[in-house]
C-alpha cells in the first residue's frame, strides 16, 4: 500500500466554503485544508472566520466577510474570489415554528436565507464564470427535506427546495463536467440545534430515532462533504447523500 495514495486529495483545488465560521461549514473547511485544498471561507463574523482559519492546515487560505442576504455583499464576494474547483453551501439558519403561529417575517427569513440567498449566489457565481469546468457543487440539504417533524414545515420547505433545484443543476452542468450533490444530514451537534429551544426529554427521546444512537459531530458531515469535492467521486453527480446515523431507515 502507498503511504501517498489518496483518492481524495484536494491539492491544487480552490475551493468555496459557506457557512465556515460555525458548525458544519467550520468543519467541511478544516476538513478541506487538511486534504490539500485552498480554502476561501465566508460567513457574517470576521472573528469567528478568523477562528475557522486558525484551526486550519496549510496555507493560502483566506475568508470573505459577506452577508448572503445582502445582494451587494454578495457581488462583492463574487469579485474578490478566484477560480472555484469546488462550492461548499452550508450558510443557513434554523428555527423551529408551528404552522398556525409563524410570523410571516420569520417565513420569510428562513426561506431567503436558506433557499433563496443560496440559490442566487450559486447562479452569479456561474454568470461571473467562476466556477472551473469539471469542479464539483455540494449544497447542504437535510433530512428534513425528506422527513416531517412538529415546527419544521418551512425549514423542511426551503430544504426541499433546495435539493430540487440541486438536481436539475448537475443535470444542466454535466456538459461542462461540473458535478451537483446534495449532503442530508441528520441531527448534528453543531450551534444550530443547540440555540433550538429543544428540552432534553424531547431530545432523548429523538435520539431513539438513530439507529447508531447518538447525534451525528460536524466532522461526520466534512468526511462525507470532502468526498464530494474530491475526485474521488468524479462520477457521483445529482445525488443526495444521507449521513445521518441510519434515521432515514428508521
Ligand atoms: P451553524 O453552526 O449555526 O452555522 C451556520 C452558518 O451559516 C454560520 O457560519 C453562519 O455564519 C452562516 N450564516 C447564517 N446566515 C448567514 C447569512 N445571512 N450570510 C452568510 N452566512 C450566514 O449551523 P450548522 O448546523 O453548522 O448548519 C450548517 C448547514 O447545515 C445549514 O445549512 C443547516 O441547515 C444544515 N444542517 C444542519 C443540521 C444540524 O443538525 N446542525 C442538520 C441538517 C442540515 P455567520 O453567523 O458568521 O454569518
Amino acid at each position: 500500500m502507498s503511504a501517498t495514495y489518496n483518492p481524495m486529495s484536494l491539492v491544487g483545488k480552490a475551493i468555496l466554503v459557506t457557512g465556515a465560521s460555525s458548525g458544519i461549514g467550520q468543519a467541511i473547511a478544516i476538513e478541506c485544508s487538511k486534504l490539500g485544498a485552498t480554502v476561501i471561507c465566508t460567513a457574517r463574523n470576521e472573528e469567528r472566520l478568523q477562528k475557522t482559519l486558525s484551526m486550519m492546515e496549510g496555507e493560502g487560505h483566506s475568508y470573505l466577510v459577506a452577508d448572503l442576504n445582502d445582494t451587494d455583499a454578495m457581488d462583492s464576494l463574487i469579485a474578490a474570489l478566484p477560480k472555484l474547483d469546488g462550492v461548499s453551501h452550508n450558510a443557513g439558519i434554523g428555527q423551529t415554528m408551528l404552522t398556525t403561529f409563524a410570523k410571516e417575517t420569520a417565513i420569510e427569513s428562513m426561506i431567503q436565507t436558506n433557499l433563496m440567498s443560496v440559490v442566487l449566489l450559486q447562479t452569479r457565481l456561474l454568470k461571473a464564470r467562476k466556477i472551473r469546468k469539471n469542479a464539483s457543487v455540494v449544497f447542504m440539504s437535510s433530512i428534513s427535506s425528506h422527513l416531517s417533524g412538529f415546527g419544521n414545515a418551512f425549514y423542511a420547505m426551503a430544504k426541499s427546495g433546495l435539493t430540487a433545484y440541486a438536481r436539475t443543476l448537475a443535470l444542466e452542468l454535466a456538459a461542462k463536467g461540473i458535478r451537483v450533490n446534495t449532503v442530508h444530514p441528520g441531527m448534528t451537534l453543531t450551534p444550530l440545534i443547540l440555540r433550538d429551544q429543544l428540552g432534553d426529554e424531547q431530545r432523548d427521546a429523538d435520539v431513539k430515532n438513530y439507529p447508531l444512537g447518538r447525534y451525528g459531530n460536524p466532522e461526520e458531515i466534512a468526511h462525507v462533504a470532502a468526498f464530494l469535492l474530491s475526485d474521488a467521486s468524479s462520477w457521483v453527480t445529482g445525488s443526495r447523500y444521507f449521513v445521518d446515523g441510519g434515521r432515514m431507515t428508521h
